[in-house]
């Protein structure tokens, strides 16, 4: 039986850290997830990205990249049908890189909004780097290597792959048509707030990690931000813009009865975080239980990144022959 070609997708995150948070779960890995049903899903770990923040860390970040690809594959992306690889095990990806930042002009980098936003944030000797400048340089490379159909993203990430867009026009432009026109592929995926009413973040030290155990969950949503205007049980609360009910709103089934409770003051924040821990710690469980079977075997998960950049560089180098012709690189 002739087996039809399903379209790729590609996506990826950075190992600042070696776990992914709730936000990274929700926000990116369940959609992943479904959507391997449907499209040919690389997964990459970006780790030479982490090097923009990391530099005086680098020793870091494989074993970071090694529990990232852990998180990856206990939330579900499965290895026989998507490719789970690392960014630098497929140098491919630091030769299109060097060929697109010689056809990229330095103003589109220097307009980049998170350029200067990072920037700002980066203390010691990283502040300010060439590879920060030339991020998403790097990150059209890291995406159009593979041809794909799209990316999947959320809409507050559309404008940030209109560059690699820009950049794929005009290499493409100048050398002929090499690369498509990726698209969007966009789904409602909830924006995680995190423990002290920001946005979930590992640099807000905000976050509720699916490495955590069931405690350490619990002790997490206990002291969590809620609305500061409801001190006692029977106070009306405001849930919009409280943490605890962000998480209910995910976790919880019966939320809308929740919230409601607790605008007519019929539930105290007490009683309210700890429905929330259950219902947090329940939703968890198959994840973090698949998380710590894949612990004890590391060996397994590198050899699925092998298996994973084998594939990666199969298509990468195929890419690669055709940019190289049609640059006259033989
Ligand atoms: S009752 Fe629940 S939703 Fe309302 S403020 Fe307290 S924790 Fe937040």
């Amino acid at each position: 039986m002739k087996r039809v070609s399903r379209k790729r997708l590609l996506s990826g995150m950075q190992p600042t850290q070696g776990k992914l948070h709730l936000g990274n779960l929700e926000g990116a890995l369940r959609n992943w997830v479904n959507l391997q049903e449907e499209y040919d899903l690389f997964c990459c770990v970006v780790d030479w990205h982490a090097l923009t923040t990391m530099i005086d860390h680098s020793g870091e970040i494989y074993e970071n990249s090694i529990g990232v690809a852990t998180d990856y594959l206990a939330a579900g992306i499965d290895p026989d049908r998507s490719a789970i690889f690392l960014q630098s095990q497929v140098k491919e990806h630091a030769e299109l890189y060097l060929l697109f930042s010689m056809c990229t002009p330095l103003g589109w980098l220097e307009r980049v909004p998170t350029y200067k936003e990072k920037r700002e944030l980066l203390t010691g000797y990283a502040d300010a780097s060439h590879g920060l400048l030339g991020y998403p340089v790097l990150q059209a490379a890291d995406i159009l290597l593979y041809k794909p159909y799209g990316v999947p993203v959320g809409k507050d990430q559309v404008p940030h792959l209109e560059l690699t867009r820009e950049i794929g026009r005009r290499f493409n432009y100048l050398f002929g048509n090499v690369f498509p026109e990726i698209q969007n592929v966009l789904s409602e995926t909830p924006s995680m707030m995190g423990m002290d009413g920001r946005k979930m973040s590992k640099s807000y030290d905000n976050a509720i990690y699916i490495a955590d155990t069931p405690d350490e969950t619990a002790m997490k949503i206990m002291k969590a931000f809620t609305d500061p205007l409801k001190i006692r049980k029977d106070d009306p609360g405001h849930p919009e813009g409280c943490a605890v009910c962000d998480l209910h709103t995910v976790y919880n089934p019966n939320y809308v009865l929740a919230l409601e409770e607790c605008r007519q003051g019929l539930r105290g924040c007490v009683q309210n975080k700890r429905e929330c821990i259950e219902s947090v710690n329940e939703a968890l469980a198959p994840i973090r239980a698949r998380r710590r079977v894949l612990e004890q075997d590391r060996g397994h998960v590198v050899d699925i990144l092998a298996a994973g950049a084998e594939k990666a560089r199969a298509v990468a180098s195929e890419t690669m022959k055709e940019v190289r012709i049609a640059m006259g690189l033989p």
